[in-house]
C-alpha cells in the first residue's frame, strides 16, 4: 500500500521522531501550524478513526491515556494547555489517510476551528 505514514513508520521516509514505541510513532508535522505541532501515529496502518476495530481499544487508549500526555509534558505545553486534532474523512479535513492525532501547543488556539 502507498501510504505516506506507513513509510514514515517504517523508517523508509525520514522524519523529525519524537518519541517511538512498540505501537506507536510521534513526529513533527511539516508544515508545522504551531509552534509545537507533532502527529502521533498507530505503527500498523490503520485508515481513520472509523477503521478502529475491537482490537485497537488499547492502541486507541494508549495514544490517548500515555503518549498526548507524556508529549505534552515532554514538549512543554502541558501546563499552558494544547489541543489534539484527529481529522476525519474529507469535510473532517483529514487529508492522509492513515490514522493520526495532531498534538498542538505553544500558543493561543481558536474556537471554532476553520
Ligand atoms: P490531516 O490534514 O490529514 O489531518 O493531516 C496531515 C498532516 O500531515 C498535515 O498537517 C501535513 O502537514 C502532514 N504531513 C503530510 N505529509 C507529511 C510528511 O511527509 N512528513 C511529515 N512530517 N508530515 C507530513
Ligand atoms: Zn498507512
Amino acid at each position: 500500500m502507498d501510504c505516506i505514514f506507513c513509510k514514515i513508520a517504517a523508517g523508509e521516509i525520514p522524519a523529525t521522531v519524537v518519541y517511538e514505541d512498540e505501537l506507536v510513532k510521534a513526529f513533527r508535522d511539516l508544515e508545522p501550524q504551531a509552534p509545537e505541532h507533532v502527529l502521533i501515529i498507530p505503527k500498523k496502518h490503520v485508515g481513520s478513526l472509523l477503521e478502529l476495530g475491537e482490537e485497537d481499544k488499547d492502541l486507541a487508549a494508549h495514544i490517548l491515556a500515555d503518549v498526548v500526555p507524556k508529549l505534552a509534558k515532554e514538549l512543554g505545553v502541558a501546563e499552558k494547555g494544547f489541543r489534539i486534532v484527529c481529522n476525519t474523512g474529507e469535510e473532517g479535513g483529514q487529508t492522509v489517510h492513515h490514522l493520526h492525532v495532531h498534538l498542538l501547543g505553544g500558543r493561543s488556539m481558536q474556537w471554532p476551528p476553520g
